[in-house]
């Protein structure tokens, strides 16, 4: 079931369940980077942890598991959050590494497949004024933030023709993005499936929170639904599987910090 995610109730108002479920020990939080821990910014080389999100996660990582699942590559998103004995999914969930030497890897098998097609949208997205195609370990991404408003469509008829025949790869869209990505059943919903099959081996009955904003975290959202809490970021009409909205990443922070309070209160 899916609604426009600007009919959907405040977080804030699921802020009492989920505290009290923390408080029991009994969540998992599953976090997305950009957009939702770190402001969208015109080059995703510059995005960094929203302001006072280090120590919130930091805290919030003491207490429950805690994940980021990112469409970033593993040691990028790493990085940027910098916190250890997190769990955290790169490329959307391709990669997987967590506490005590927990990792994991799909769709190694699609890396030629990406080396045979990198050169093709390299060449197209040089034909575009700002734009830029970015190998990824497991997705060429093209990113168009700083292009004119027309590019999107542009773009799309020229990379279109390359999957007309393709059988192992397929292109995405998201935010002010395309993704190539392998033809492969493996995702953000799959990967946090995954880490909670991992993480019940020690705890049962963990109830599972995701925040994102973007495409990709829906299937996150249709996978837990059932069973756990979703939340989007944003505010727009777009149709989304999740149960709540948060309006921004200070929001997410705001939100994030008063389960800490809640998890960490005596
Ligand atoms: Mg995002």
């Amino acid at each position: 079931m899916t609604a426009p995610i600007a009919t959907l109730p405040d977080a804030f108002s699921a802020l009492e369940q989920i505290g009290n479920a923390a408080r029991r020990g009994g969540i998992a939080l599953f976090l997305d980077f950009d957009g939702t821990l770190a402001p969208i910014v015109n080059r995703p080389e510059d995005a960094a942890l929203a302001e006072g999100l280090f120590g919130i996660l930091s805290g919030l990582g003491e207490h429950m598991p805690l994940a980021v699942v990112s469409g970033r590559d593993l040691d990028d998103v790493k990085g940027r959050v910098g916190i250890d004995g997190l769990f955290y999914a790169g490329s959307h969930g391709f990669t997987i590494e967590g506490p005590d030497g927990f990792s994991e890897r799909y769709g190694d098998a699609y890396m030629a497949d990406l080396d045979r097609i990198e050169e093709k949208v390299s060449a197209i997205a040089a034909e575009f004024g700002n734009v830029c195609a970015e190998r990824k370990s497991h997705a060429l991404a093209i990113h168009f933030r700083e292009a004119p408003a027309d590019t999107e469509d542009r773009l799309a008829g020229r990379l279109a023709p390359l999957f007309s025949n393709e059988q192992r790869l397929k292109l995405h869209g998201g935010k002010k993005i395309f993704e190539i990505r392998p033809d492969f059943e493996w995702h953000k919903g799959c990967a946090v499936r995954r880490m909670l099959e991992v993480l019940s081996g020690s705890r049962t009955e963990l109830i599972p929170v995701f925040i994102g904003d973007d495409l990709t975290d829906e299937q996150a959202f249709e996978e837990i639904s059932d069973d756990g809490i979703c939340i989007v970021v944003g505010s727009d009409q777009r149709e989304t599987h999740a149960g709540y909205r948060l309006d921004d990443v200070p929001a997410v922070r705001d939100f994030l910090s008063r389960i800490l309070e809640r998890t960490s209160a005596p």
